[in-house]
Protein backbone atom coordinates (compact mmCIF):
# COMPACT_ATOMS: atom_id res chain seq x y z
CA UNK A 1 0.00 0.00 0.00
CA UNK A 2 1.64 3.80 -1.09
CA UNK A 3 1.91 5.54 1.64
CA UNK A 4 -0.71 8.68 2.00
CA UNK A 5 0.89 12.33 1.29
CA UNK A 6 2.34 13.76 4.14
CA UNK A 7 1.40 17.25 4.66
CA UNK A 8 3.67 18.18 7.48
CA UNK A 9 4.89 21.65 6.38
CA UNK A 10 2.67 22.21 3.66
CA UNK A 11 1.19 25.82 3.56
CA UNK A 12 -2.61 26.26 3.89
CA UNK A 13 -4.71 29.33 3.77
CA UNK A 14 -8.35 28.91 5.37
CA UNK A 15 -11.18 31.98 5.03
CA UNK A 16 -13.08 32.36 7.46
CA UNK A 17 -10.35 30.76 10.34
CA UNK A 18 -11.99 32.70 13.04
CA UNK A 19 -15.05 30.66 14.00
CA UNK A 20 -16.82 27.29 13.20
CA UNK A 21 -15.63 24.74 10.28
CA UNK A 22 -12.82 27.32 9.60
CA UNK A 23 -11.58 27.36 12.86
CA UNK A 24 -11.88 23.47 12.94
CA UNK A 25 -10.22 22.66 9.75
CA UNK A 26 -7.71 24.77 11.48
CA UNK A 27 -6.66 22.58 13.91
CA UNK A 28 -6.80 20.00 12.37
CA UNK A 29 -4.26 21.16 9.90
CA UNK A 30 -1.83 22.45 12.84
CA UNK A 31 -2.52 18.49 14.09
CA UNK A 32 -0.85 17.57 10.48
CA UNK A 33 2.47 20.05 10.96
CA UNK A 34 0.97 22.11 8.15
CA UNK A 35 2.00 25.66 7.80
CA UNK A 36 -1.31 28.30 8.41
CA UNK A 37 -2.48 31.40 6.99
CA UNK A 38 -5.54 32.61 8.89
CA UNK A 39 -7.96 34.98 7.40
CA UNK A 40 -11.14 36.83 8.14
CA UNK A 41 -12.63 40.04 9.01
CA UNK A 42 -12.04 39.46 13.20
CA UNK A 43 -8.32 39.71 13.52
CA UNK A 44 -8.66 39.64 17.45
CA UNK A 45 -10.73 36.42 17.27
CA UNK A 46 -7.69 34.86 14.61
CA UNK A 47 -5.04 36.05 17.19
CA UNK A 48 -7.27 33.65 19.77
CA UNK A 49 -6.64 31.20 17.62
CA UNK A 50 -3.26 31.49 17.22
CA UNK A 51 -2.57 31.08 21.27
CA UNK A 52 -4.57 28.27 20.71
CA UNK A 53 -2.71 26.46 18.52
CA UNK A 54 0.55 27.20 20.26
CA UNK A 55 4.10 28.16 19.54
CA UNK A 56 4.83 25.39 17.78
CA UNK A 57 2.73 25.54 14.95
CA UNK A 58 3.20 28.23 12.09
CA UNK A 59 0.47 30.94 11.37
CA UNK A 60 0.19 33.84 10.27
CA UNK A 61 -3.26 35.92 10.88
CA UNK A 62 -4.11 38.20 7.68
CA UNK A 63 -7.21 40.92 8.22
CA UNK A 64 -9.36 39.79 5.25
CA UNK A 65 -12.49 41.02 3.79
CA UNK A 66 -13.71 38.21 1.29
CA UNK A 67 -15.97 40.37 -0.81
CA UNK A 68 -13.12 42.80 -1.98
CA UNK A 69 -10.72 41.54 -4.16
CA UNK A 70 -7.97 43.26 -3.39
CA UNK A 71 -8.03 41.96 0.09
CA UNK A 72 -8.00 38.76 -1.28
CA UNK A 73 -5.30 39.08 -3.33
CA UNK A 74 -3.16 40.84 -0.02
CA UNK A 75 -3.79 37.32 1.41
CA UNK A 76 -2.24 35.53 -0.75
CA UNK A 77 0.88 37.89 -1.29
CA UNK A 78 0.70 37.80 2.55
CA UNK A 79 1.52 33.97 2.30
CA UNK A 80 3.85 34.01 0.07
CA UNK A 81 6.08 36.36 1.66
CA UNK A 82 5.89 34.78 4.82
CA UNK A 83 5.93 31.05 3.08
CA UNK A 84 6.75 31.11 -0.35
CA UNK A 85 4.15 28.85 -1.41
CA UNK A 86 0.98 28.01 -1.11
CA UNK A 87 -0.44 24.25 -1.27
CA UNK A 88 -4.06 24.50 0.10
CA UNK A 89 -6.80 26.98 -0.33
CA UNK A 90 -9.42 26.66 1.48
CA UNK A 91 -12.33 29.26 0.47
CA UNK A 92 -15.09 28.56 3.81
CA UNK A 93 -15.82 32.56 4.70
CA UNK A 94 -19.90 32.35 4.08
CA UNK A 95 -22.60 34.22 5.57
CA UNK A 96 -26.71 33.58 5.35
CA UNK A 97 -29.52 35.50 5.87
CA UNK A 98 -32.60 33.26 5.95
CA UNK A 99 -36.36 35.27 5.07
CA UNK A 100 -38.33 35.24 2.43
CA UNK A 101 -37.07 37.13 -0.73
CA UNK A 102 -39.59 39.96 -0.24
CA UNK A 103 -38.70 40.37 2.97
CA UNK A 104 -34.56 40.34 2.39
CA UNK A 105 -32.99 44.02 1.39
CA UNK A 106 -30.43 44.50 -1.39
CA UNK A 107 -27.59 45.31 0.89
CA UNK A 108 -28.36 41.45 2.34
CA UNK A 109 -28.75 39.98 -1.27
CA UNK A 110 -25.68 41.85 -2.28
CA UNK A 111 -23.83 40.08 1.17
CA UNK A 112 -24.96 37.02 0.14
CA UNK A 113 -23.51 37.13 -3.41
CA UNK A 114 -20.63 39.24 -2.70
CA UNK A 115 -19.23 37.01 0.53
CA UNK A 116 -20.37 33.68 -0.89
CA UNK A 117 -19.91 33.49 -4.10
CA UNK A 118 -17.58 36.15 -4.90
CA UNK A 119 -15.47 35.91 -2.47
CA UNK A 120 -14.59 32.25 -3.63
CA UNK A 121 -13.88 33.26 -7.26
CA UNK A 122 -11.27 35.92 -5.82
CA UNK A 123 -10.13 33.62 -3.52
CA UNK A 124 -9.23 31.19 -6.01
CA UNK A 125 -8.15 33.20 -8.61
CA UNK A 126 -5.63 35.19 -6.36
CA UNK A 127 -3.96 31.58 -5.80
CA UNK A 128 -3.99 30.30 -9.02
CA UNK A 129 -0.78 32.16 -10.09
CA UNK A 130 1.32 30.50 -7.79
CA UNK A 131 -0.23 27.17 -7.74
CA UNK A 132 0.38 27.18 -11.60
CA UNK A 133 4.11 27.90 -10.97
CA UNK A 134 4.39 25.48 -8.34
CA UNK A 135 2.56 22.44 -10.85
CA UNK A 136 0.24 21.85 -7.73
CA UNK A 137 -1.95 23.02 -5.25
CA UNK A 138 -5.48 21.83 -3.78
CA UNK A 139 -8.48 24.35 -3.71
CA UNK A 140 -11.61 23.33 -1.09
CA UNK A 141 -14.40 25.44 -1.65
CA UNK A 142 -17.29 25.21 1.41
CA UNK A 143 -20.81 25.00 -0.57
CA UNK A 144 -23.58 23.90 1.03
CA UNK A 145 -26.53 21.46 0.95
CA UNK A 146 -27.73 24.55 -0.98
CA UNK A 147 -25.65 23.92 -3.37
CA UNK A 148 -27.71 21.30 -4.28
CA UNK A 149 -31.31 21.76 -3.23
CA UNK A 150 -33.49 24.74 -3.07
CA UNK A 151 -34.46 25.57 0.47
CA UNK A 152 -37.09 28.58 0.48
CA UNK A 153 -36.06 31.20 2.59
CA UNK A 154 -32.69 30.97 1.19
CA UNK A 155 -32.82 32.40 -2.49
CA UNK A 156 -29.82 34.44 -2.60
CA UNK A 157 -28.14 32.48 -0.15
CA UNK A 158 -28.60 29.18 -2.85
CA UNK A 159 -28.01 31.24 -5.79
CA UNK A 160 -24.59 31.74 -4.28
CA UNK A 161 -23.98 28.12 -3.22
CA UNK A 162 -24.88 26.67 -6.62
CA UNK A 163 -22.93 29.15 -7.76
CA UNK A 164 -19.69 27.68 -5.87
CA UNK A 165 -20.41 24.34 -6.96
CA UNK A 166 -20.57 25.12 -10.53
CA UNK A 167 -18.32 27.49 -10.25
CA UNK A 168 -15.85 24.78 -8.31
CA UNK A 169 -16.48 22.72 -11.56
CA UNK A 170 -15.82 24.73 -14.20
CA UNK A 171 -12.56 26.21 -12.73
CA UNK A 172 -11.40 22.05 -12.05
CA UNK A 173 -11.74 22.16 -16.10
CA UNK A 174 -9.37 25.13 -16.54
CA UNK A 175 -6.29 23.76 -14.11
CA UNK A 176 -6.59 20.84 -13.56
CA UNK A 177 -3.56 20.19 -16.16
CA UNK A 178 -1.55 22.53 -14.00
CA UNK A 179 -1.88 20.19 -11.25
CA UNK A 180 -4.18 21.84 -9.58
CA UNK A 181 -7.29 20.22 -7.76
CA UNK A 182 -10.82 21.63 -6.85
CA UNK A 183 -13.08 20.00 -4.85
CA UNK A 184 -16.47 21.51 -3.30
CA UNK A 185 -17.70 20.09 -0.10
CA UNK A 186 -21.56 20.66 0.63
CA UNK A 187 -22.81 19.91 3.98
CA UNK A 188 -25.73 20.10 5.70
CA UNK A 189 -26.38 21.23 9.12
CA UNK A 190 -23.34 21.89 11.11
CA UNK A 191 -22.77 22.67 14.55
CA UNK A 192 -21.16 26.34 14.46
CA UNK A 193 -22.37 30.11 15.23
CA UNK A 194 -23.60 30.28 11.46
CA UNK A 195 -26.37 27.96 12.28
CA UNK A 196 -27.96 31.23 14.73
CA UNK A 197 -27.16 34.04 12.17
CA UNK A 198 -29.68 31.47 9.82
CA UNK A 199 -32.90 31.44 11.60
CA UNK A 200 -31.64 30.39 14.83
CA UNK A 201 -32.67 26.93 16.72
CA UNK A 202 -36.17 26.73 15.04
CA UNK A 203 -34.03 27.66 11.64
CA UNK A 204 -32.29 24.27 12.66
CA UNK A 205 -34.04 21.52 14.43
CA UNK A 206 -31.86 19.57 15.22
CA UNK A 207 -30.00 19.26 18.72
CA UNK A 208 -26.49 20.95 17.99
CA UNK A 209 -24.58 17.58 19.07
CA UNK A 210 -26.18 15.39 16.56
CA UNK A 211 -25.24 18.30 13.57
CA UNK A 212 -21.87 17.47 11.89
CA UNK A 213 -19.08 19.21 13.95
CA UNK A 214 -16.53 21.60 12.21
CA UNK A 215 -14.21 18.60 13.38
CA UNK A 216 -16.15 16.14 11.45
CA UNK A 217 -15.48 18.19 8.27
CA UNK A 218 -11.88 18.92 9.31
CA UNK A 219 -11.40 15.16 8.71
CA UNK A 220 -12.73 15.02 5.35
CA UNK A 221 -10.54 17.91 4.18
CA UNK A 222 -7.49 15.94 5.55
CA UNK A 223 -9.07 12.54 3.61
CA UNK A 224 -9.07 14.49 0.39
CA UNK A 225 -5.52 15.87 1.19
CA UNK A 226 -4.29 13.20 1.24
CA UNK A 227 -5.87 11.22 -1.30
CA UNK A 228 -3.41 10.64 -4.26
CA UNK A 229 -2.42 13.66 -6.96
CA UNK A 230 -4.32 11.92 -9.76
CA UNK A 231 -7.97 11.83 -7.50
CA UNK A 232 -10.46 14.78 -7.84
CA UNK A 233 -13.65 14.44 -5.54
CA UNK A 234 -15.25 17.38 -7.29
CA UNK A 235 -18.21 17.49 -5.20
CA UNK A 236 -18.90 15.36 -1.63
CA UNK A 237 -22.65 16.34 0.24
CA UNK A 238 -22.40 15.26 3.72
CA UNK A 239 -25.45 15.23 6.40
CA UNK A 240 -25.78 14.18 9.54
CA UNK A 241 -27.59 11.60 10.37
CA UNK A 242 -30.49 13.20 12.64
CA UNK A 243 -31.13 15.66 9.07
CA UNK A 244 -33.89 13.71 6.55
CA UNK A 245 -31.83 14.01 2.93
CA UNK A 246 -35.40 14.44 1.70
P1 LIG B 1 -19.40 30.79 11.18
O1 LIG B 1 -20.37 31.91 11.28
O2 LIG B 1 -18.92 30.14 12.42
O3 LIG B 1 -18.12 31.23 10.33
C1 LIG B 1 -18.20 32.08 9.24
C2 LIG B 1 -16.80 32.59 8.98
O4 LIG B 1 -16.80 33.40 7.80
C3 LIG B 1 -16.29 33.45 10.12
O5 LIG B 1 -14.96 33.10 10.40
C4 LIG B 1 -16.34 34.86 9.55
O6 LIG B 1 -15.29 35.63 10.08
C5 LIG B 1 -16.10 34.60 8.09
N1 LIG B 1 -16.58 35.68 7.23
C6 LIG B 1 -17.84 36.10 7.06
N2 LIG B 1 -17.87 37.14 6.19
C7 LIG B 1 -16.58 37.34 5.80
C8 LIG B 1 -15.94 38.26 4.93
N3 LIG B 1 -16.64 39.18 4.26
N4 LIG B 1 -14.61 38.17 4.77
C9 LIG B 1 -13.88 37.26 5.43
N5 LIG B 1 -14.42 36.37 6.28
C10 LIG B 1 -15.76 36.42 6.46
O7 LIG B 1 -20.12 29.72 10.24
P2 LIG B 1 -19.66 28.32 9.61
O8 LIG B 1 -18.35 27.92 10.12
O9 LIG B 1 -20.80 27.42 9.73
O10 LIG B 1 -19.56 28.75 8.06
C11 LIG B 1 -18.45 28.41 7.26
C12 LIG B 1 -18.95 28.05 5.88
O11 LIG B 1 -19.75 26.87 5.95
C13 LIG B 1 -19.83 29.12 5.21
O12 LIG B 1 -19.44 29.25 3.86
C14 LIG B 1 -21.23 28.52 5.32
O13 LIG B 1 -22.06 28.98 4.29
C15 LIG B 1 -20.90 27.04 5.18
N6 LIG B 1 -21.94 26.14 5.65
C16 LIG B 1 -22.34 26.14 6.95
C17 LIG B 1 -23.33 25.25 7.37
C18 LIG B 1 -23.82 25.22 8.78
O14 LIG B 1 -24.84 24.56 9.05
N7 LIG B 1 -23.13 25.87 9.72
C19 LIG B 1 -23.97 24.31 6.43
C20 LIG B 1 -23.45 24.41 5.09
C21 LIG B 1 -22.48 25.27 4.72
P3 LIG B 1 -15.35 37.20 10.44
O15 LIG B 1 -16.73 37.51 10.91
O16 LIG B 1 -14.30 37.35 11.48
O17 LIG B 1 -14.98 37.88 9.16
Amino acid sequence: MPTPPDLNGHVAIITGASSGIGAGIAERFAAEGMHLVLAARREEKLHELQKQLGPDVETVAVSTDVADAASCTRLVDAAVERFGRVDVMINNAGNAVAKPLAETSTEEIDLQIDVNLKGVCYGSRAVLEIMKSQKSGFILNIGSICSVLPFPNYASYVAAKFGVLGFSKALYEEVREDGIRVHCLCPAAVNTAWSSLAGGEEGLPWPREDRLQPSDLAELAVTLLKLPKRVNVDQLTVWPVCEPTC
